[in-house]
């Protein structure tokens, strides 16, 4: 049995993975809107690695025998001055989910849930990925900085990205 604890601080990072992918979402859409279609596209497919995220807390409190309690998503910006302002808000906005899955890590140790703090080793570890990628689409921009053929080619390139789903949600 879930702590009541555990229960709503899952609830409220089930909110948190939903407004992430609000978040990626509104920037899939910014960048459409100007043309960046390989950016578009691979923001579409973060946004639905967020929700898979979400599904991922959802599936998990309903096979310990927690209350799913979905809140409202807060609003989310929805344009961006460049590419690398962008991604420097991901970056940014990765860093504190990293934080927030820490800290509920911490609590489940506190708590002695060993189940919780085992489902969470799969995040800490996607957060590590996610810090990382991030990081190197910044370097890539930085490099090229104002040069049109440069964006143009990491466009192309970020536009083949394909989505997986998260082996977690693997057949369910
Ligand atoms: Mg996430």
């Amino acid at each position: 049995m879930l702590s009541k604890k555990i229960n709503d601080a899952i609830n409220e990072q089930i909110n948190w993975e939903f407004w992430s992918g609000y978040l990626y979402l509104a920037m899939s859409n910014h960048f459409e809107s100007v043309g960046r279609k390989g950016i578009a596209s691979w923001y579409r497919i973060q946004f639905k690695e967020e929700f898979d995220h979400a599904l991922i807390f959802i599936n998990y409190l309903n096979a310990r025998g927690g209350k799913v309690e979905l809140s409202p998503i807060a609003e989310v910006p929805q344009s961006w001055d460049s590419p690398l302002q962008a991604f420097a808000h991901t970056l940014e906005h990765e860093q504190q989910v990293t934080r927030r899955i820490h800290e509920l890590y911490a609590l489940a140790e506190a708590e002695h849930d060993f189940a919780t703090r085992q489902m969470l080793n799969w995040f800490v570890a996607e957060q590590v990925e996610e810090e990382e990628t991030a990081q190197d689409i910044i370097d890539n921009l930085t490099l090229v900085g104002e040069d049109g053929t440069g964006i143009f080619q990491i466009d192309t390139e970020l536009g083949q990205r394909t989505y997986n789903v998260p082996s977690p949600l693997a057949g369910k």
